[in-house]
């Protein structure tokens, strides 16, 4: 439970915040929300994720409740009230509340907010980040838009705990044609058997996730010879190297899909330098 939330206006112990049951994200999982990685205090990478919050908000014509400086001072006071130095900021954003019916709620409904920190176990994802981790194939069973950075998860959800059923730490989604689309929660790559960094191209069926964006970045800056297209999964078990991104875990090298030893078996030399140069390109602000 986190210490302090905001929600809507007001900064709640987290034993007294809540929203309606009537609220839409609740009924419908109408709403979107964004994850921001807080690293020393700071926030990295805001300017991108309060623009990915602006973009999955005009595609659900959610009406946006406060500016983007508005928004970035309730995240920074939330993260100092929680007492926050590594970790991660959450933002949610719904339709608002409304008699539960499908359609729009009625022009002028307003938006609910909440926004919550907290931090993280750095010294095991350092851990991870240092061994590697499984991954675990699932179809990809979600809906066209998966784009949008909404709460409706669900598919999600059942992918990630049947990673966790099988002790791996995260599952890849694989489309109809056999290609990896990409994790539960994280972009999925991998270094190609000739060496090349490969992630699947943005479109509809994957999160243009902020990290995979800044990752780019960071392998033009080290020169990696990098393709972005759609990989098999077939493909990715005789890959070099395997990893994902997220905000919260950065760049956490992948060491098993379903069972079968990546590289070795050992974090790659991609992941880890990715990993190490990564927030020399990240904005922190
Ligand atoms: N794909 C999905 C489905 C995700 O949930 C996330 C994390 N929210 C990502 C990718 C990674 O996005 P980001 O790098 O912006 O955290």
């Amino acid at each position: 439970m986190p210490r302090i939330a905001y929600v809507n206006g007001r900064y709640l112990p987290g034993t007294e915040a809540g929203v309606s049951i009537e609220d839409r994200g609740f009924q419908f999982a109408d709403g979107v929300y964004e994850v921001c990685e807080v690293r020393g205090g700071r926030l990295v990478d805001e300017g991108r994720h309060m623009a990915r919050l602006d973009r999955s908000l005009s595609e659900l014509r959610i009406a946006r409740p406060m500016s983007a400086a508005a928004l970035g001072t309730v995240l920074r006071e939330t993260v100092r009230r929680n007492r926050v130095r590594d970790g991660i900021v959450y933002v949610q954003i719904t339709r608002g509340v409304a008699r539960r019916d499908f359609p729009f709620p009625p022009a002028g409904t307003r938006p609910t907010v909440v926004v919550t920190a907290r931090n993280n176990d750095i010294a095991r994802i350092e851990q991870m980040a240092a061994e590697g981790v499984a991954v675990v194939s699932v179809p990809d069973i979600r809906w066209g838009r998966v784009d949008i950075k909404t709460v409706g998860l669900l598919p999600n959800v059942l992918a990630k705990q049947t990673a966790r059923e099988q002790g791996a730490r995260e599952a890849w989604l694989v489309d109809a044609k056999g290609c990896v689309t990409e994790g539960a929660s994280s972009n999925a790559w991998i270094v190609s058997a000739d060496g090349t960094l490969v992630t699947r191209p943005l479109g509809p069926d994957i999160l243009p996730g902020i990290t995979r964006a800044v990752a780019i970045e960071t392998a033009k800056a080290l020169g990696l010879a990098f393709a972005e297209r759609p990989f098999t999964l077939e493909e990715a078990y005789g890959a070099r190297e395997a990893f994902m991104t997220s905000a919260s875990q950065i760049v956490m090298p992948v060491t098993r899909i379903d069972g079968r030893p990546i590289g070795g078996g050992r974090p790659g030399p991609t992941a880890k330098a990715l990993r190490r140069a990564y927030h020399q390109q990240a904005e922190i602000s």
